[in-house]
Parts: structure tokens; C-alpha cells; sequence
């Protein structure tokens, strides 16, 4: 039989989303969603990972569930192939985080490079870091699991925790037998859409960061963002002088947004962005022009989304039920694992009561 295709991938609401999840994440989640050549789609709300560095903030995280679901279904998640659920009503990944944390070493999570990223930016070296906050790769890696996943869309940042679920897989696997399957990450192809910088320039736009465009925005914000914050060439003083491309984020922007079909529709003096990028590097082209145009595309992109959410705004009943429903469903799943696994551990003292006569051997 071929292997089932199960995903599993998932936000945290501390945020609305922004385009950096659009690009780097919900675009190919809608794709695969669409395809039809998945088992499985799971997308799980990570509000117990959230927490790990928000315990004193839980009412952010509360309020953002509803956020993260209404940007999911205006993007065009459809609760109808995808099961949208919330994490800590799933109580077998708690309990399958706690066997995972046995399974890595202390220094092996200090060598995760994003969460050291992340520590350094949450200013934890000074206050000092949550034991939760330092093990959230292991409970990833109990989220992934608990799914069977084997494909996980993410964006750059993310590759660290799948190589450290692969590497509890492969250990839980190898002490207990053959149980957890071995999950694969799947990285957008596009360079910029792995990891979109932030407005400011920053490398990564990041709800905590608060550098985003986000995908409820108005029309008005997104230009007000884009003309007032966002970053260009600063040695571009004058239209006439030569332009720079790199570390240029509206020329990033475009590379990851814009299409063939928007220069007939927005500027048509160019046929392309080759052509644009051209006559910039070269002089002559001012960036009000560059960022009217980004705007227009941007907006093209969002009006449809802003729509969306607008009918699901007005229907938080169905949405409610949507979360419910697809945390039941999840709830099936998580637990079945979590048997296996206790299973595969021998642990699973009360299934039946064979194992008195293992006892009584030992008397
Ligand atoms: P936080 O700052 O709270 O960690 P975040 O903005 O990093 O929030 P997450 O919920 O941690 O968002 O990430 C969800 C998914 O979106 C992950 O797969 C992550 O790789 C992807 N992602 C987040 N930001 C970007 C970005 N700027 N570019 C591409 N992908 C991104
Ligand atoms: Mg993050």
C-alpha cells in the first residue's frame, strides 16, 4: 500500500496572520488543500506553545485563537478538507511531550539556532528563559507526531524543529520499535518566500516583532505601511540616481508578490520586473512609483481575504463550531497515537490485566 500523505502544520495566536505566514505558509497549505493528493491536512492552533512565552499575557493568546482562525478561513482554508484544531484541548500531545523530553539532551536544544534567535530577541538571557520556552521544539515534535505527519509546510525558521522531531522519531523508534513515523519538511521554493523580512528591514517578519503587513489590514494601513515605513535604497535620494536591489524590501516584496499580469494592470511601461529592476539599477525610476505599484499588487491580493473575512466576521457561530468540530476529529487521532506510544513503552499498565501474571513471576 502507498504511504498515506498526512500534513500537519499549524500558527501560534499570538497575532493576526501577516503576509510572511501568507507566503511562507497558508498559500501552499490552500494549494495542497486543493490538490486533492493528501490523506490528511491538519493545521493545528498552537495556543500551549504560545503560552511558553506569554504565561503572564494568557488573555493575548485567547484573543488571537479567533484571529487565527478567521484569517485560515478567509485565505481559503476549507474546514471541509482540512481539520482546523486548537492544541491544548488535545491532552495526549501534554502527555507525549513529557516521554519526548526523556528522549533529547539539554545541550542538544541550546544548539537549535532559531530558538537561540528567538531567546536572544525575547530578551531571556537577562530575565531568564522558561523551562517551557526551551523545550517547545520537543512538544513540536509531540504535535507532528501525534498526526503521523510525514509532510510539514513551513516556513525557513521551522527546519530545526522537524530535524529534531526526526531525530526523537528515529531514537523513540529504536529503543521501543518501529511506531512514529518519520516526517519530512517541505520549504517554499521561492528564496523570498521562506522567510519575508519585515517592513522595517528586519530579516523576519514577525508578529512579535511587530514589523508585519497583516492580512486583515485595510486597504488605507497597507498603504499607509508601505509609504511610510517601508524600507528602500537609502543612497536612492533622487529618481536619477542608480538604485540598489539588495536589502531593498519593496523590490523583496515584489519578488514574492507580483506577477506578469500586474504590470499590464498597474505599469504597464515595463513588461516585467526584470524591466523594472533594470531601469532602477540604471536611474530614472523614483520609488513612490515602485511602492504605488507594490500597493496595488499587495491590495489585489488581499481584497478577496479582507471579503472573506468579513462574511466569517459576521458568523462567529459557525466558526466556533468549525474549531470544535475539527478538535473532536483531532482529539480521535492524538489519543490513538499516544496508546500506541504507551504501547510500544510497555507502560500501558491498566489495557488489561495480563501483566499480573508477569508480576506474579517475579514473586
Ligand atoms: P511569533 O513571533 O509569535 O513566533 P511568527 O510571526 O514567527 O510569530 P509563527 O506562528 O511562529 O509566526 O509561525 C507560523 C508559520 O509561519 C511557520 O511555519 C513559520 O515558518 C511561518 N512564518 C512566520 N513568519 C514568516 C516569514 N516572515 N516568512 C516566511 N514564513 C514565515
Ligand atoms: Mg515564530
Amino acid at each position: 500500500m502507498a504511504e498515506r500523505k498526512i500534513i500537519l502544520t499549524g500558527d501560534r495566536p499570538t497575532g493576526r496572520l501577516h503576509l510572511g505566514h501568507y507566503v511562507g505558509s497558508l498559500m501552499r497549505r490552500v494549494e495542497m488543500q486543493n490538490s486533492g493528493e493528501y490523506d490528511q491536512i491538519n493545521i493545528l492552533i498552537a495556543d500551549d506553545q504560545a503560552l511558553t512565552d506569554n504565561a503572564d499575557n494568557p488573555g493575548k493568546i485567547r484573543d488571537n485563537i479567533i484571529q487565527v482562525v478567521l484569517d485560515y478561513l478567509s485565505v481559503g482554508i476549507d474546514p471541509a478538507k482540512s481539520t482546523i484544531c486548537v492544541q491544548s484541548a488535545l491532552p495526549a500531545l501534554h502527555a507525549l511531550t513529557f516521554y519526548y523530553l526523556n528522549l533529547v539532551t539539554t545541550a542538544r536544544l541550546s544548539r537549535n539556532p532559531t530558538v537561540k534567535a528567538e531567546i536572544q530577541m525575547r530578551g531571556f538571557e537577562d530575565e531568564g528563559l522558561p523551562a517551557g520556552f526551551f523545550t517547545y521544539p520537543v512538544s513540536q515534535a509531540a504535535d507532528i507526531t501525534a498526526f503521523n505527519a510525514n509532510i510539514v509546510p513551513v516556513g525557513e525558521d521551522q527546519l530545526p524543529m522537524i530535524e529534531q522531531t526526526r531525530e526523537i522519531v528515529e531514537k523513540f523508534n529504536r529503543i521501543y520499535g518501529e511506531t512514529l513515523v518519520l516526517p519530512k519538511a517541505v520549504i517554499p521554493e521561492n528564496e523570498v518566500q521562506r522567510r519575508l523580512p519585515g517592513v522595517d528591514g528586519n530579516a523576519k517578519m514577525s508578529k512579535s516583532l511587530g514589523n508585519g503587513i497583516y492580512l486583515s489590514d485595510t486597504a488605507a494601513t497597507v498603504k499607509k505601511l508601505v509609504n511610510g515605513k517601508m524600507f528602500t535604497d537609502p543612497q536612492h535620494l533622487r529618481i536619477e540616481d542608480q538604485g540598489h536591489l539588495e536589502g531593498n524590501v519593496v523590490f523583496t516584496y515584489l519578488d514574492a508578490f507580483c506577477k506578469q499580469e500586474h504590470f499590464a494592470a498597474y505599469l504597464p511601461d515595463y513588461a516585467c520586473l526584470d524591466e523594472m529592476k533594470a531601469h532602477y539599477q540604471r536611474g530614472g525610476l523614483g520609488d513612490g512609483t515602485c511602492k504605488k505599484f507594490l500597493i496595488n499588487v499587495l491590495n489585489e491580493l488581499m481584497d478577496p481575504i479582507r471579503e472573506s473575512r468579513a462574511k466569517w466576521e459576521a458568523d462567529i457561530d459557525t466558526v466556533y463550531d468549525i474549531i470544535k468540530d475539527g478538535t473532536a476529529r483531532a482529539r480521535g487521532i492524538t489519543d490513538e497515537t499516544l496508546e500506541k506510544v504507551r504501547s510500544a513503552m510497555r507502560i500501558d499498565y491498566f489495557k488489561d490485566r495480563s501483566i499480573i501474571q508477569e508480576w506474579e513471576k517475579l514473586l
